[in-house]
């Protein structure tokens, strides 16, 4: 296991991806287990997150206290990714959010970005790149790419399910990049989907039946 990964391996965690594993959970379970587990995730990943010290008045005296002390981008992959958003902002409001579309093109097999808001924002100090599947690691190589390049100095991978392909690939093509996942599967079949995975998490939340 690369040092860079680390695994939810919290009881509740693997109870709530057992949940989502299930092909019978609705969207509705489907979504709020994705919203628990990122935010569970969020809070792993966010341990060494630069504080700084302030002074702040109780109702009594003055006190010690410390605020987050840099800022935070939320890049979730479209749209799978976007499951993942919510339960965070719940606990770090003021986090910027910059959706990032990249598709795979059929022909070539290598990702290709079509939205990006980030060239038209300063970059900020630490990113978050919110993806359920590191499949093949071809998006999520393409977006810490394109955020490095955008001038973000500390990146970081939360998603649910990996394959040990995407895995590795990422952390070769990125090995400063931590990688916060809930469980690395056994393998990718010949269609890309991670097995036993959980199926098309973008459908699974938005559009299954
Ligand atoms: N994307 C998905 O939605 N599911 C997979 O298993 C792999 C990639």
């Amino acid at each position: 296991m690369p040092g860079t990964l680390h695994l939810l391996n919290h009881p509740l965690a693997q109870s709530f991806l057992t949940d989502i594993r299930d092909r019978q959970a609705g969207r509705d379970v489907v979504r709020e287990r994705i919203r628990a587990l990122s935010l569970l995730l969020f809070y792993e990943a966010t341990r060494d997150l630069p504080h700084k010290q302030v002074r702040v008045t109780t109702p009594l005296t003055e006190t010690d206290g410390t605020r987050v002390g840099t800022t935070v981008g939320l890049v979730p992959i479209l749209r799978a990714g976007l499951g993942m958003v919510e339960g965070i902002l719940e606990i770090l409001p003021d986090a910027r959010v910059f959706h990032l579309g990249i598709f795979r093109d059929e022909q070539t097999l290598q990702p290709v970005e079509y939205y990006s808001k980030l060239a038209h924002n300063p970059p900020v100090d630490v990113a978050f790149v919110l993806d359920p599947m590191l499949a093949t690691g071809g998006s999520a190589c393409a977006a810490v790419g394109r955020l490095k390049s955008w001038g973000v100095k500390r990146v970081k991978f939360l998603g649910l399910f990996a394959a040990p392909e995407g895995l590795e690939k990422l952390n070769a093509e990125h090995p400063d990049a931590e990688v916060f996942l809930c469980a690395v599967d056994d393998h990718l079949n010949e269609r890309g989907y991670i097995v036993p995975g959980m199926g098309d998490a973008g459908d699974r939340q938005f559009s299954g039946s």
